[in-house]
């Protein structure tokens, strides 16, 4: 598994038509980093910057978590990001049901290639999806599964500040995790 094996899940992420999301993209967004890598970061869903570029996480949201990445000690370019959805959801609104079970098989493919040690679920959404489990409060800092571990997202991050000790506490646990 390696490179040439996301690329061809990218094509096909490109090509997508299986949920109504396809019809209004831009740029579909399968996701960015290395293969194998470490760490793989998940998100809920491009963003109109993300939509644009088809790169995850360039928007406000991503230049958050760009610094909260930098102040964990971890390296963006080492880590895989990537979201729940790879298509934007109208006015960016939470991704319906029908969205997240057609495009799963997505990320699941990517988790394969991928084959990260540690797989941080942003927010509810991802954790939702990943886990079946939903509850930041509860399920945050919490090593799950013995791979993955919860925190908040970037954009909730964004909007109250008060979070970013939490969301960089969290990011640096990844970084002891990795080395188990
Ligand atoms: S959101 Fe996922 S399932 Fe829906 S069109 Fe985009 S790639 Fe396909």
């Amino acid at each position: 598994m390696n490179q040439d094996d996301l690329a061809a899940i990218d094509l096909q992420i490109h090509a997508c038509r299986l949920c109504p999301l396809c019809q209004n993209r831009n740029c579909a967004v399968p996701g960015l980093g290395p293969a194998p890598a470490r760490i793989m970061l998940v998100g809920e869903a491009p963003g109109r910057e993300e939509d644009m570029t088809g790169k995850p996480f360039v928007g406000r949201a991503g230049r958050l978590l760009d610094g909260a990445i930098e102040q964990a000690g971890l390296v963006r370019a080492e880590t895989f990001i990537t979201s729940v959805i790879k298509c934007r959801p109208p006015e960016n609104r939470k991704p319906k049901k029908l969205e997240i079970a057609s495009c799963s098989h997505y990320l699941q493919a990517q988790i394969d290639i991928v084959n990260p040690e540690i797989i941080c679920l942003m927010g509810n959404t991802a954790a939702q999806a990943v886990l079946g489990m939903q509850g930041i409060a509860a399920l945050r800092g919490r090593i799950l599964q013995d791979r993955f571990l919860v925190t908040y997202h970037p954009a909730a991050v964004l909007r109250n500040r008060n979070l970013m000790e939490g969301f960089v506490s969290d990011l640096k646990r990844l970084n002891t995790l990795e080395n188990h």
